[in-house]
C-alpha cells in the first residue's frame, strides 16, 4: 500500500474561490481511514502548463497521486490528456465506458437520447489503465501505476467523487498490493463525536491494521473499520473483534452497520412489520417527510405528512385543542404527544412522529430558548415525548430534531426502552 498520497484538484472555479474544495476533504477522510498519508492538497486551474508542473512535482514527492474534475467533455477538461503525457501514455478508446454513457444519456433523456459528438471525448483512457466505469454520472474515472507510482483520477462531482473513491479506487488500490481492503461502517446516534472519540481515543492510536476512525454527521458518528488484508475472510476476521468490542462498549447506541441514514433503518424495520408512518412537523418543517420519501421505496410504509406550522393549523388539520395551545404553548410535550396523535388518526398510521421546538436564531414569544425541541412517536395505545436541548444553527437544530424523531422509531421498532 502507499504510503503518501497527493491530491490535486483541478478547476479554475476552485481557484476563484467559486466552489470549496470539498473533494480534497472526502478523499482525506477516505485516506486516512486506509491508514495512507496525505502530505499536500494541490489546487490547479484549468490550464495544461501549471497541471503538468502540478504533476510533476507531486511524482518527486508522493507515490499515490489522486486528481479530481477535468474529466467531463468541455475543452477546459484536461486532466486525462496531462497526466497520460506525463506519464508517456496513449489515450484509448474504451467501449464499455462510450457505451455505459450512451446508456444514461438514453436514461437522462429518453425524448432524444443520442449523446452528443464531444461525449465520447471521455471514453478515452490512458493505455494499460483500470478503467473506473461511473454509475453516479458520466465521466469514467481511472488507475494506473507508472514508474512506483500510482495515478488515481476521479471525477469533480462531490456526488460522483466519493462514490467512485470507495467503490472503485479503494478495490484499485489493493489490487496494487495483492490484497483486500474491507470497510465496515457502524452508525452510533444518541452520543457526540467527542464523547465517542474519548472513550474510544486511545484504542485507535494504537491501532494499524485494522484502523478505526469516527466521522461526525449532524449528531451523529460514523465509526469504520478498515482492514487490509491478503484476502476477504482474513479481512473480516480482522474487522469482527473490533466491531464485537465497539457493540459492547456502545450497545444500542449503535443502530445499523453499512446502511446509510436512521429513516432507511427505520424504513426497514416498517416494512419487515408491515407498519405505517405520517408526521406532523413544525420545527423541522416537513424534514422528517422528505428524509423518509428521499428513499426508494417508502410508499411502502410512509403515508403522508402535514407541515403545521403555525397554530391554526395545528389546531385545524391535527385536532390539537386550543386549550391545549393556549395553556401549553405550541413548544410543549403536551402539543408535541397532541400533534403526534392527531396526525396517526388524520393519516390512519399504525404510527406517527411530530416535531414542535424553536429552531432558532431568535426564542420564541413564550421565552422559550434555541434548541429547545420535543419530538413525540404515537403508537396504537401510547404515545412518547422526548424533549430536546440542540445546539447549533437552525439547520443543524432541525436535521438533529428529525433524527431524534428516527430514533424514538428505531428503538420503538425494536423493542428498545424510549
Ligand atoms: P463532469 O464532467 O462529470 O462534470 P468533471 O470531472 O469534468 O466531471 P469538473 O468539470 O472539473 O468535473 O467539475 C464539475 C463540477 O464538480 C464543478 O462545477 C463543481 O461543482 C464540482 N467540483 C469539481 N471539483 C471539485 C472539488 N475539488 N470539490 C468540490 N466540488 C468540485
Amino acid at each position: 500500500m502507499s504510503h503518501t498520497a497527493e491530491l490535486i484538484a483541478v478547476g479554475t472555479e476552485l481557484l476563484l474561490g467559486n466552489i470549496a474544495n470539498t473533494d480534497a476533504q472526502t478523499l482525506s477522510k477516505e485516506l486516512s481511514a486506509l491508514g495512507i498519508n496525505v502530505f499536500y492538497h494541490t489546487v490547479v486551474g484549468d490550464n495544461p502548463e501549471r497541471l503538468r508542473r502540478a504533476v510533476e512535482i507531486a511524482r518527486s514527492r508522493a507515490d499515490l497521486i489522486i486528481t479530481t474534475g477535468g474529466l467531463g467533455p468541455t475543452c477546459d477538461d484536461l486532466t486525462k490528456n496531462v497526466l497520460a503525457e506525463c506519464f508517456g501514455k496513449k489515450l484509448v478508446y474504451n467501449e464499455e465506458a462510450a457505451q455505459r454513457m450512451e446508456a444514461y444519456f438514453r436514461r437522462l433523456h429518453p425524448d432524444t437520447g443520442a449523446m452528443t459528438e464531444n461525449n465520447y471525448q471521455q471514453a478515452y483512457l490512458p493505455e494499460g489503465c483500470v478503467p473506473f466505469q461511473n454509475d453516479w454520472g458520466t465521466a469514467p474515472g481511472c488507475g494506473f501505476v507508472s514508474d512506483g507510482v500510482r495515478v488515481v483520477m476521479l471525477p469533480g462531482p462531490p456526488s460522483e467523487c466519493g462514490p467512485m473513491f470507495r467503490a472503485r479506487a479503494i478495490p484499485f488500490l489493493a489490487e496494487c498490493t495483492d490484497g483486500v481492503i474491507l470497510n465496515r461502517s457502524l452508525r452510533v446516534f444518541g452520543m457526540g463525536e467527542s464523547a465517542v472519540e474519548y472513550q474510544l481515543r486511545d484504542r485507535m492510536n494504537a491501532m494499524q491494521n485494522p484502523t478505526l476512525a469516527p466521522y461526525a454527521k449532524e449528531g451523529e458518528v460514523e465509526l469504520r473499520i478498515t482492514a487490509k488484508a491478503e484476502d476477504e475472510d482474513s479481512a473480516q476476521a480482522m474487522i469482527a473483534p473490533v466491531e464485537a468490542e465497539l457493540r459492547e462498549l456502545l450497545g444500542e447506541l449503535i443502530y445499523g452497520a453499512d446502511v446509510d441514514s436512521l429513516e432507511q433503518v427505520c424504513l426497514g424495520l416498517l416494512k419487515e412489520k408491515d407498519l405505517t408512518l405520517a408526521s406532523a412537523e413544525s420545527c423541522t418543517g416537513g424534514l422528517i417527510a422528505k428524509r423518509m420519501t428521499d428513499l426508494p421505496g417508502s410508499s411502502a410504509a410512509f403515508r403522508g405528512g402535514v407541515v403545521s406550522y403555525c397554530n391554526e393549523v395545528k389546531n385545524q388539520a391535527l385536532g390539537v385543542s386550543q386549550a391545549l395551545l393556549d395553556q401549553y404553548g405550541a413548544v410543549s410535550p403536551q402539543v408535541a404527544q397532541a400533534m403526534a396523535e392527531g396526525a396517526r388518526k388524520l393519516m390512519g398510521s399504525a404510527l406517527a412522529l411530530s416535531s414542535t421546538g424553536v429552531a432558532g436564531p431568535d426564542s420564541d414569544e413564550r421565552g422559550n430558548p434555541v434548541g429547545l425541541v420535543y419530538v413525540a412517536l404515537a403508537w396504537n395505545g401510547g404515545v412518547h415525548v422526548r424533549e430536546l436541548h440542540c445546539a447549533g444553527s437552525r439547520s443543524r437544530i432541525r436535521t438533529v430534531a428529525a433524527s431524534h424523531a428516527f430514533d424514538l422509531l428505531r428503538r420503538k421498532l425494536t423493542g428498545l426502552s424510549l
